[in-house]
């Protein structure tokens, strides 16, 4: 089968490689479907993911049709249509129990798929733990419909979750990229009093004024004082920073009111600087972290009620032999793409 391989530090290459097989009673293999290209693939290909471990297949977001499963799997069997989640978990440890499947003690937990074990930009890919990894899509819900719910969609549907949105609330974005967007929509779930989204990009805030009419959108100049104007209680109530450039950090609790949560969502390259004399006496709250990606069932279930709809963040689709291309015109941002969708 084909299959997008981490080559090397800057290299990936569309390689011919054996079809998976079950390793565990608990696996199942996927025919994959339809996948995508997420920032964190960058990060791989430019070497800046050191547990990446090269000859592997890439790609942690994708749907496809079980093929196969393990005689330890209960919840899919094959020929079910279903999504992939971006991590891996044993759904037992204590951390598992919590609903913190992020750090689930497994050797194979966490984000495995296409960074420490084979992914799914290929025709197959074997899933781990298939009972937590995967979920049974809806019938009314296409392969587009549900393609980012095992990673972007997941990571803004956490990140609204612990930021304890209330009706009343100014609530800011930092950052209108895929998981700015998606972090979005499940923020007006919540629905807010208002939301404000910022980016530097004005093709992006254009796409949010666009798509979200009652959004309010602004640059990164002057932000402090925009919030200001547009909140009740001088600033922001909850701030979400799904950005990562380097200035976003700062924005994040400047635009913050006192004793607002600030809720970091971002994947920084380098340290951050966290001036506590500047910012005491305002008592707030910080979340970090990364996705617990453990509510794809939930997630899909809103896409076929239809609360949520990612489809409009689909902007291009390549077929698999094409990925190549896919992945350059994702890297330098051509054409207005937000996500590529590629067909496998
Ligand atoms: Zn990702
Ligand atoms: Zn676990």
């Amino acid at each position: 089968m084909l299959a997008y391989t981490y080559v090397r530090p800057g290299v990936f290459e569309l390689k011919e490689k054996p079809l998976p097989q079950l390793q565990s009673d608990r696996d199942a293999i996927v025919k994959v479907t339809l996948c995508s290209i997420c920032t964190s693939d960058l990060h791989i290909k430019h070497g800046s993911v050191p547990r990446a471990v090269s000859g592997i297949t890439v790609g942690h977001e994708m749907v496809g049709i079980v093929e196969q499963v393990g005689s330890a799997v209960t919840k899919v069997r094959p020929g079910d249509r279903v999504t992939v989640n971006v991590e891996t978990f044993c759904g037992e440890c204590f951390f598992c129990q919590n609903g913190w499947v992020n750090n689930c003690t497994d050797p194979n937990g966490g984000w495995a798929l296409g960074c420490r074990i084979d992914g799914g930009q290929a025709e197959y890919v074997r899933v781990p733990f298939a009972d937590q990894g995967l979920d049974r899509i809806p019938d009314n819900v296409t392969d587009e419909q549900a393609l980012f719910v095992g990673d972007v969609l997941a990571t803004g549907y956490w990140a609204a979750q612990i930021s304890e949105i209330k009706p009343e609330d100014t609530v800011l974005i930092l950052g209108g990229g895929p998981t700015g967007l998606c972090t979005l929509q499940c923020v007006l779930l919540a629905n807010p009093k208002r939301v404000i989204l910022c980016d530097i990009d004005p093709a992006r805030l254009a796409f949010v004024r666009e798509h979200y009419p009652d959004v309010l959108t602004a640059g990164p100049e002057d932000l402090p004082e925009f919030v200001r104007a547009n909140s009740d209680h001088g600033g922001a109530d909850v701030v979400l920073e799904v950005a990562g450039a380097p200035e976003t950090f700062r924005l994040a609790w400047e635009c913050a009111r006192p004793n607002a949560i600030v809720t970091i969502v971002a994947l920084y390259d380098g340290p951050q600087t966290l001036p506590l004399p500047d910012m005491y006496g305002k008592n707030l709250i910080f979340k970090t972290g990364g996705v617990d990606g453990c509510n794809c069932h939930k997630t899909l279930e809103l896409i076929a009620q239809g609360k949520l709809d990612t489809t409009p963040l689909i902007t291009h689709t390549y077929p698999l032999a094409d990925i190549e291309a896919a992945y350059d015109l994702f890297e330098h941002r051509r054409d207005g793409v937000i996500k590529v969708a590629v067909r496998c």
